[in-house]
C-alpha cells in the first residue's frame, strides 16, 4: 500500500544500466511465520564508470542492520525510506555488504514476497516481490549466484526448499534445523524461490538425451499425493519435447514443483523450483475436467520451457516481458499442438485471442506488446503481452519457417546465455538465421491495437485476373509485416489457388485468374489467423456459407461457420424480423452426415457464447442478443432432436481416461446435451440430472450443472446441492461450483452475496475470488445489468480487496474496461463507481493505475 503521493511512471526511454551489481549473494532465513529474519551478504561491484550512491530496493521491511566490508555502517552513511536503502558513498568499487531485516509472512495477504499459504511459507517474486523480502538490487538485469541457508523448526518446516541443489542438511539442534541450497546458474532476484512447510514429497525421474538422470519432485499438502500423476507425465512429455524440437536439455539434476493453494496467478518458473497454483497441478479423473487436464499439461510445459526462454536468457528490463512470455506461450502452444490435435488447439487459441485480447487492444488498457510505460508492472501481465506476443512470434516463425526458427532460437540462446536482453537481440538472431532482414517486424512491438485489414477487388480485363488489394489503413505511419495465408475457391467450393504472401507494409495485391464461369472467386484470407488481425470481410452470406462447408483448412472452416452465425445475428438484429436460420440448419444437417473427428466436430457444433457474439458484432444489448441466441438454439434443438439424441447415445458410454477418443466422446455428449436442453419443450432435463448422478469424470458431472443453471431449469437448486454434497471437502472442485452459479444467465447480485457468506468462501484465496467475483463480472447479463447493480457490487468488492490483495483488486477492476461501450446510464454509473474507488484513502498503485486509465475512457 502506498501513501497519497502519486506513484512514479516508468518509461522505456528512461532505462539505464545498473550503476552497481551484486554478482553473488548469500541469503539466510530464520523462519517464523510471525517474524522472519532475513540476512543478505552481497558481493557488490561497480558496473558503471563513476561510482555514485548505491540504492537497494526494499518495501514493507523492518530494517535491522547494515555492514559494509564487515564493519557496522554509521547511520549517517545511509538512509532508509519506504522504498529502500541508500548508501551515499560506497566504500570502493567492489566490496561486501551485509544487510538484515525482518518481515511478517503471515500478515502478507498480497501474496507477493514471502507469505503463508495453508501450512507453508512460500515466495512469489516476479516482477518486484524480492524487495518485500530483503534489501536488494531488485531488477532483472542484476544477475546473481545464490547460496541460501534456511533455518527453521523441523516440526513446522520438515521440508525447506530453494533453487538449485541441496548442498547440506543439518541435524535438528534445539528445535532448529538448517539446510543450504546452491544454484550454480546466475539469475535475477525475480527467479528466486523459497518454500518451507509440512509438505508431502512425490518423486519421479527423467533421463535426458545425453543420459543424465534428473530427479523430479512434486510437493503437495497432505491428502493430495494421489493427484500428481498427470502432472508428472506432462512434465516428462515437456522435457522430451524440448529435446526433440529444440535440442534443449534440462540443466540441473533436480526439478521441483510445489502446489500452492493461495496463488495470484497460474504458475511461476523459478529456477529448478516452479511454484504452481494447486489447480494447475492436482488432478484425477473424478475431480478434474478435460479442460483442466489440458491446462495442466500446457502450464507445466510453459513453466518448464521458461528454463531456457526466460531463465538461461532473461530480460534486461520489464518492458521486454513479452520477450520471455510471448515466446514461451508460443512454445507451449506448439507443444500442445503436437501432443493433441493441431487444428483444435489452434481454434482454441484463436477463440481466446478474439474473446480476450481483441477487446483489450481496443479498450482503455490497450498497449503494445512492448509497453512504453507502466506505474505498476503487475498490471502488464496481460493477454496482449502473452497471447498477442505469442502471435507475433508465430508470425515470425511463419516468415522464416519452423526449421530456421529452431536455428534462430538456438543461436539466441547460445549467444546470450546468462544475460538479460531485449526483443532486439531475439529478432536479430532470427534475422541472422534467416539470412536476411525482416522489414517491419519490429513494428509489432511498438504498435497497439488490432490491425483492421481491408480487402477490395477489381477485375483486370487484360490479364483476366481478379486483383485483390489488401490494406492496413492505419499502417502508413506504423508499417507492419503480415503473413497472409489464403485460398481462392469457385462458387462450388473447389479450390482455385492456395498461397502464402508476406506483406511488407500497408498494402499488398493478390491476383487470381478468372474462373471458367466468369464469377468472382471466393477468398479465404489469413487462414488459421496467419497474422493477428481483424478482417473486414465483404463476403456475401452465400460465400461465407461455401467456406463454412468447403474450406479444407479445418480452422478456417470453423471460423467461417462462426461468421455465418454472426452474420445471422447481424441480420436478425437489424431487420427485427424472423430471420431464417436455414443456412445454419443446412450446415448442421450436412455435418451430421460427415464423419468428422470427434473433438473437432464438438467445436464445429459449438454455438458462440453471448460474449463472443457481442464482441464480434460490437453490439451490447445483451438482453436482446440473449433472446435471439435462445431462439436460435431452440430452433436448432427442435430441428435436430433425433440427431442430438443419437449423438448423445453414441457417445454415452465413456471411459474416464485422458485419451483423444474419450475426450472427444465426452465433448460430443455434452454438446448434444446442451442443444437438447434448449428444446423449448424442456423434455431433457432428467437426462441431464442422471448424467450428473452417474458421472465417472468431472467433465460429465459439471456440464449438466452449468447447463441447467444457464437454462434456468427447475432442477437447478437440486443439482447445485447434490454437487455440493459430493464435493464439499475438495476446495478446487468447489471453485468450479462457485463459478458455475454465476457464470451464465441473469444472476442477481444477491446470488453473489449469498455465496460469499458460504463457509467455504474467503476473499483471501485468489481462486475463490476468481470463481465468484471474476466469473460474475464476466457474465454480461449480470455485470452489465441495466440498473448498475452489478457495477456497484463489484466496485464494493474491489474496495475490500484493495486492502487484502492489490493485484487481484486491480485484475477485477480491469473488467470495467468495457463499460464505456455499454447502453444507457451504464457508463455514467461505472464512472461514479470507479471514482469511488479512486478516492480510497489507501489505494494501491496497482489499482490506482487501472482505475485511472478506465475513468479516462468514460
Ligand atoms: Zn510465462
Amino acid at each position: 500500500m502506498t501513501s497519497s503521493s502519486p506513484s512514479p511512471v516508468h518509461s522505456i526511454e528512461d532505462y539505464s544500466p545498473n550503476l552497481w551489481v551484486t554478482p553473488k549473494v548469500h541469503l539466510r532465513f530464520d523462519l517464523d511465520p510471525h517474524l522472519t529474519v532475513v540476512r543478505a551478504d552481497y558481493d557488490v561491484q561497480l558496473n558503471g564508470n563513476v561510482p555514485g550512491p548505491l540504492f537497494l530496493h526494499g518495501e514493507n521491511l523492518e530494517f535491522l542492520s547494515l555492514r559494509l566490508n564487515g564493519a557496522v555502517a554509521h547511520p549517517n552513511e545511509y538512509r532508509v525510506t519506504d522504498l529502500g536503502l541508500e548508501i551515499f558513498q560506497p566504500p570502493g568499487e567492489s566490496f561486501q555488504l551485509t544487510v538484515e531485516n525482518r518481515i511478517c509472512p503471515n500478515q502478507n495477504t498480497s501474496l507477493e514476497g514471502l507469505y503463508q499459504s495453508g501450512s507453508m511459507l512460500c515466495t512469489q517474486n516476479e516482477p518486484e516481490g524480492f524487495r518485500k523480502i530483503v534489501y536488494s538490487i531488485d531488477r532483472p538485469d542484476n544477475m546473481m549466484r545464490f547460496t541460501v541457508t534456511i533455518s527453521g523448526d523441523p516440526t513446522y518446516f520438515p521440508v525447506m526448499l530453494s533453487n538449485g541443489n541441496l548442498v547440506s542438511e543439518g541435524v535438528p539442534v534445539e528445535g532448529k534445523k538448517e539446510v543450504v541450497w546452491e544454484d550454480p546458474f546466475p539469475k535475477p532476484s525475480y527467479l528466486f524461490a523459497l518454500v518451507a512447510g509440512e509438505l508431502v514429497e512425490t518423486t519421479d525421474g527423467f533421463v535426458t538425451k545425453s543420459g543424465r538422470r534428473v530427479t523430479l519432485k512434486i510437493f503437495v499438502e497432505k491428502g493430495n499425493e494421489g493427484k500428481v500423476g498427470f502432472a508428472f507425465d506432462s512434465l516428462k512429455k515437456a522435457m522430451k519435447w524440448d529435446e526433440d524440437t529444440f535440442g534443449l536439455e534440462y540443466d540441473l539434476d533436480l526439478f521441483m514443483i510445489v502446489a500452492v493453494e493461495d496463488f495470484n496467478m497460474g504458475a511461476m518458473e523459478n529456477k529448478g523450483l516452479n511454484l504452481f497454483n494447486a489447480k494447475l497441478v492436482l488432478a484425477d479423473k473424478k475431480s478434474a475436467t478435460d479442460e483442466t487436464f489440458e491446462s495442466i499439461m500446457a502450464v507445466i510445459g510453459h513453466e518448464y520451457f521458461h528454463n531456457y526462454t526466460g531463465n538461461r536468457v532473461t530480460l534486461r528490463n520489464w518492458f521486454n516481458l513479452t520477450l520471455k512470455e510471448g515466446l514461451t506461450v508460443f512454445r507451449d502452444q506448439w507443444f500442445t499442438e503436437d501432443m493433441t490435435d493441431p487444428h483444435v488447439k489452434r481454434i482454441k487459441d484463436i477463440l481466446f485471442l478474439k474473446e480476450y485480447q481483441f477487446p483489450e487492444d481496443q479498450g482503455p488498457m490497450a498497449h503494445p506488446i512492448l509497453p512504453k510505460s507502466y506505474t505498476e508492472m503487475n498490471n502488464f501481465y496481460t493477454v496482449t503481452v502473452y497471447e498477442k506476443g505469442a502471435e507475433v512470434i508465430r508470425l515470425l516463425s511463419e516468415i522464416v519457417g519452423r526449421d530456421v526458427f529452431k536455428k534462430g532460437l538456438n543461436l539466441y540462446l547460445t549467444r546470450y546465455d546468462g544475460q538479460g536482453v531485449t526483443f532486439e537481440e531475439f529478432v536479430s538472431a532470427m534475422e541472422e538465421a534467416y539470412g536476411s532482414p525482416i522489414p517491419h517486424i519490429r513494428g509489432w512491438y511498438h504498435r497497439s491495437g488490432t490491425p483492421e485489414i481491408k480487402v477490395t477487388e477489381e477485375f483486370d480485363p487484360k490479364t483476366k485476373e481478379w486483383v485483390f488489394t489488401i490494406s492496413d489503413p492505419k499502417g502508413e505511419g506504423q508499417p507492419l509485416v503480415f503473413v497472409n495465408s489464403y485460398a481462392a475457391f469457385d462458387q462450388k467450393g473447389n479450390v482455385l489457388d492456395v498461397g502464402k504472401r508476406i506483406q511488407y507494409g500497408h498494402v499488398d495485391q493478390v491476383r487470381v485468374l478468372q474462373t471458367k464461369e466468369g464469377n468472382k472467386p471466393i477468398l479465404s484470407w489469413f487462414r488459421s489467423l496467419s497474422s493477428p488481425v481483424q478482417i473486414q470481410s465483404n463476403l456475401t452470406k452465400e460465400e461465407i456459407r461455401i467456406l463454412a462447408e468447403k474450406e479444407p483448412d479445418g480452422v478456417s472452416r470453423f471460423f467461417a461457420f462462426q461468421n455465418l452465425i454472426f452474420s445471422w445475428f447481424a441480420r436478425a438484429l437489424s431487420e427485427n424480423a424472423n430471420e431464417s436460420l436455414s443456412d445454419i440448419l443446412e450446415i448442421f444437417s450436412s455435418s451430421f452426415k460427415k464423419n468428422l473427428d470427434k473433438t473437432y466436430f464438438s467445436f464445429y457444433l459449438g454455438f458462440p457464447s453471448l460474449s463472443q457474439i457481442s464482441e464480434h458484432l460490437q453490439v451490447f444489448d445483451y438482453v436482446r442478443l440473449n433472446q435471439l441466441r435462445n431462439e436460435a438454439l431452440g430452433t436448432i434443438s427442435k430441428s435436430f432432436t433425433k440427431e442430438f439424441q443419437f449423438l448423445y447415445e453414441e457417445n454415452r458410454k465413456t471411459i474416464p481416461m485422458q485419451t483423444k477418443e474419450e475426450i472427444g466422446k465426452r465433448r460430443l455428449k455434452n454438446i448434444a446435451l446442451y442443444y437438447l436442453l434448449h428444446d423449448p419443450n424442456r423434455g431433457f432435463e432428467q437426462l441431464a440430472v442422471s448424467q450428473q448422478r452417474e458421472a465417472k469424470h468431472m467433465s460429465e458431472e459439471i456440464s449438466p450443472l452449468r447447463y441447467l443453471i444457464e437454462v434456468n431449469s427447475k432442477e437447478k437448486e437440486n443439482v447445485i446441492s447434490l454437487f455440493y454434497d459430493r464435493w464439499k471437502t475438495d476446495a478446487l472442485v468447489l471453485d468450479v461450483w462457485f463459478a458455475a452459479q454465476v457464470s451464465s444467465g441473469e444472476r442477481k447480485s444477491s446470488v453473489v452475496e449469498s455465496l460469499e457468506s458460504h463457509v467455504k468462501f474467503t476473499q483471501k484465496n485468489p481462486n475463490k475470488v476468481r470463481s465468484l467475483y471474476f466469473s460474475f463480472a464476466r457474465n454480461p447479463l449480470s455485470f452489465h445489468e441495466e440498473t448498475g447493480a452489478g457495477y456497484k457490487l463489484i466496485a464494493e468488492r474491489i474496495k475490500q480487496l484493495n486492502g487484502i490483495n492489490p493485484q487481484i483488486a486491480a485484475g477485477l477492476a480491469k473488467l470495467f474496461a468495457q463499460t464505456s461501450k455499454q447502453k444507457g446510464d451504464l457508463p455514467k454509473i461505472a464512472k461514479r463507481e470507479l471514482e469511488g474507488i479512486q478516492n480510497l484513502p489507501q489505494i494501491s498503485k496497482d489499482l490506482g493505475e487501472v482505475v485511472g486509465k478506465i475513468i479516462q475512457s468514460l
